[in-house]
């Protein structure tokens, strides 16, 4: 509830104060002007986090306001995360003027900077989480493809098994390939971006029609004799 009541400010541009009653069950919030603007609501019950609204009023009769204390790092993170992970070199003036036009408020180049970092951690950890479960994809991958090839190599540095390549050839195109394709192969590498560049590797045949056939591909570090 209380989230909800901040965004609620941000969307609306307008200063209100929380006040959380000792309880800890029931929170109010007005304006800080001293509008009709008023919520009250407290816990259905004590253990879900669930509010029941008593009162609401959400008139304003003041005026937007450009600056919020709301507009925090973490909420700026919250928002941006997504696009931040799209476009890692967004820089801080383009950021905050971002913020600007979707919101009407203004933050600091010190909030853009910090939710920059903040992001940066959340994006990095989701993809660090999902290299751990590589095998898991590649069991998965076995299993729904019986009769392919999955290969991942990694490396020890100090005590973390860090990725180092991965290789996939599916069942279908393998016998897709045997069956259809003149015997001829090529290899293709095109560069990954994010926080883990690399490059996937194809090997490609050629089909009955004159098109590329996929046959198989890998995702390495870097393109050498040994990937
Ligand atoms: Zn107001």
């Amino acid at each position: 509830m209380i989230e909800a009541i901040k965004e609620h400010a941000i969307i609306h541009g307008r200063e209100v104060k929380l006040i959380k009653k000792n309880d800890k069950r029931r929170v109010q919030a007005k304006c800080v002007k001293g509008c009709p603007f008023q919520v009250y609501g407290s816990k259905i019950n004590t253990e879900e986090w669930t509010f029941g609204i008593k009162t609401l009023s959400l008139e304003h009769q003041c005026g937007r306001v450009d600056k919020l204390r709301y507009t925090t790092s973490n909420w700026l993170c919250d928002r941006y995360a997504n696009m931040l992970k799209r476009n890692s070199e967004f820089d801080l003036k383009s950021f905050q003027e971002d913020v600007l036009e979707d919101y009407k408020i203004n933050v600091k180049k010190i909030q853009v900077y910090r939710a920059k970092g903040l992001a940066r951690d959340l994006n990095e950890g989701t993809f660090k989480k999902q290299y751990a479960r590589l095998w898991d994809y590649a069991e998965q991958l076995k299993n729904a493809n019986r009769g392919s090839t999955m290969k991942i190599k990694t490396h020890i540095v100090k005590v973390e098994t860090v990725f180092q390549r991965i290789y996939v050839c599916l069942a279908a195109c393998k016998k897709g390939f045997l069956e259809g394709c003149r015997p001829v192969i090529g290899v293709d590498g095109c560069h990954l971006k994010g926080p883990y560049p690399g490059e996937i590797l194809t090997v490609v045949g050629v089909d009955g029609n004159n098109g590329y056939f996929p046959v198989a591909y890998a995702v390495v570090d870097i393109e050498s004799k040994d990937s």
